[in-house]
This record gives C-alpha cells, structure tokens and sequence, in this order.
C-alpha cells in the first residue's frame, strides 16, 4: 500500500531480498531427526551467544516460554513473574492448560522489580500452598514500555530466586534490543538465568523461529515436549538460514531502531493532547496516551490508519507505536505528521 507505515508491531517485517536469497540457499535436512545442518549450526551459535550449554530450535517465543515452564515445573507448581508479563495475558492460557502451573504477579517498576519485592512473595514451604518454583523475567519488558531491566538488578532477583530454591529463566523476546541499547551482552544479561530465550520474528525481522537455550539436561526434556506438542518441523533449516542471516546483519542495526524510536517519542511529547513518559522509551516500543477527553485510543488509532499509519491500542487510552526493519526515519517524520493533523482536526 503507498504511503503506509506499519507501527503495529516488530513482528510485521517481511524478509528482503538478501535474506531470501540465504533462505533459498540453506542447506537443509530432517530436523526433526537432528539432521538439517542449518538448524544445527543456528542452535550451536546461539547457545555460545547466549553463554548456555545447549540450545533448541523452535517455531516461536510461545512455545520457548511454554515448554520451559513445564520442564521447570510441574502441575500445581507457582511461577512468579511481572504483573505485565507476556505469560498471564498473551499466550492463550498456556501456563495452565500447558504447563498447569499458578502465576504470581508482582507489580513492578513499567515490567520490572526488585529483589525486595520478589522475597515479599517468597514463602516457607508449607503442604497447604502451591511449591514455588521459578522466576521469570521479560528482557526487555514489553508491556513495560520496553524498558531495561538493569544488569544489577537482574542478578539481584535471580540470587533471591536461587537461594529459594526456585529455578530461573528469560523471556528474551528483545533481548538484543537491550544488549543493543546498554552494551551489556546476551550472555552477560542472561548468566545467572538458568533458561533464556530469543526470538528471531521481532526486531531480528526473520519471518519465524527462536530458540532456547540452557543445561543439556533442560535442553533435552525440551526436546521431547517440542516433540510431544508438534513444535519439531522437517526442512526448517530454510527458516532457520534467515535467522542466521539476522544474527549477521540485524542485530547492530537495532540501534537505528531506537534512535527512530527516540525521534518519535520526542515528537509524540511535543503534540498536545498527548502524554508520554520519554524515560520508559529505552528500546524500540514507543507507549502513548491520548489525554484529550474527546479522543480514545480507538478513534486516534482509526483516524491514523485513515492517514496510512498503523498503531495498535493497547488499552482505552493508550496506543503503542513500535519501530523495526521496515520502518525508517521518514516513516517516523509521517506518523508525527497524522498524529498532528488528527489532534488538530479534532
Ligand atoms: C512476542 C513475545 C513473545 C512470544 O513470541 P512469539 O514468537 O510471538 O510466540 C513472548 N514474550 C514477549 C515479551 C514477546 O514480546
């Protein structure tokens, strides 16, 4: 469509010409048999990136995040993670009809806590409550603004974690926006975590696949749910070939897409009507509010998609605006551009 600019999400990159022509070059085989070399270089690659010993080729985030806590967990068994966590409200139920773990929310700092908060919620281990048994942690917080989670204080957690007994794990969705953003590593980020995850369909702009990584022992109870639940695939190696072509070519350029980001966030705060928190736009995701009375966030968001901008409503007020691969500073210029025309028409 002319003159359309997706802000809706990371996920809506579409893999160009190089990458395609990568993907039509991979080598491939049975990976559900463990013979497609492009899968098994991929995964070697990403368990010496993100400093674990093992790592396993999946088809999404979803499925890293649900077959970790059912490795780690068993039925009836707690989980505590962030109030906004992608776990509670955006995979389907998954954790209980999957896993059939409890959640525990703690309502962090825009997706993020500290150890102090976590103990307040730690308890004896007593027969009449549910085992408390992981940790989990969103690197970046997604519905916390794509905020960071400092280096100190994911240690801290993960410390008060372990001396609980409970195990730990990452939902590393965007963690490289983070490593991108601090210049702090995946691996450093993700050592103290006993399972992490990254996923190659956001900011990465390949057109699927994640993988996780962790112990062998983990990595291959994984394995025989990625099995049991129809996550292994045949060829994937041509899938698995452009998140390869990512890890090259996608990852330092995350920064372009937090400096569009910055722009837009800056622009956004310049227009009234509109309120933003310029400190919780540390990465790639951009959360807005509409503060006019006579605008909600679906009107604001049908009137952009009117002007060729798309947006997504993250709830009555609020919309979120996501810059990735397929959005450049002009994009960013003509978004302000109908967000200024639609609050002055109004
Ligand atoms: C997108 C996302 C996921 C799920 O990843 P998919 O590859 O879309 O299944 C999990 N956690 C967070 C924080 C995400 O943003």
């Amino acid at each position: 469509m002319a003159g359309f600019v997706d802000f809706f999400s990371d996920t809506k990159t579409r893999p160009g010409a190089a990458m395609r022509a990568v993907m039509a070059a991979a080598e491939v085989g049975d990976e559900r048999a463990g013979e497609d070399p492009s899968v098994n270089r991929l995964v070697e690659r990403c368990a010496a990136l993100l400093g674990k010993p093992a790592a396993l080729y999946l088809p999404s985030g979803t499925m890293c995040n649900e077959i970790a806590l059912a490795v780690h967990c068993r039925p009836g068994d707690e989980v505590i993670c962030d109030v906004t966590s992608h776990l509670i409200g955006f995979e389907g139920g998954g954790p209980a009809a999957l896993a059939g773990v409890m959640l525990t929310a703690i309502a962090g700092d825009r997706g993020r806590f500290d150890a102090a908060q976590l103990r307040a919620v730690l308890r004896p281990d007593r027969p009449y409550a549910p085992r408390q048994r992981l940790l989990e942690v969103e690197q970046t917080a997604n519905l916390g603004g794509g905020t960071i989670w400092p280096l100190a204080q994911l240690d801290e957690v993960a410390a008060a974690a372990r001396a609980h007994g409970l195990a730990t794990h990452m939902d590393g969705a965007r963690l490289f926006n983070a490593a991108v953003a601090s210049g702090v590593s995946v691996a450093r980020y993700a050592e103290h975590y006993d399972s992490v995850w990254i996923d190659f369909s956001k900011g990465l702009g390949a057109p699927g696949g994640a993988v996780l990584a962790g112990p062998a022992d983990f990595i291959h109870e994984a394995t025989r749910l990625k099995l049991r639940w129809g996550g292994a695939m045949r060829q994937s190696g041509i899938i698995a070939a452009a998140c390869d072509y990512a890890l090259d070519h996608h990852v330092e350029r995350l920064a372009e897409d937090h400096a569009n980001a910055q722009a837009l966030a800056r622009g956004i705060a310049a227009i009234d009507g509109l309120g933003i928190d310029l400190a919780a736009v540390q990465t790639n995701l951009v959360y807005f509010d509409v503060l006019r009375p006579d605008l909600d966030a679906p009107r604001l968001s049908a009137a952009l998609l009117h002007r060729g901008v798309r947006v997504s409503e993250m709830g009555p007020r609020t919309l979120r605006a996501v810059t990735h691969l397929d959005v450049d500073a002009a994009a960013v210029e003509l978004a302000l551009q109908a967000l200024r025309e639609t609050l002055a028409q109004h």
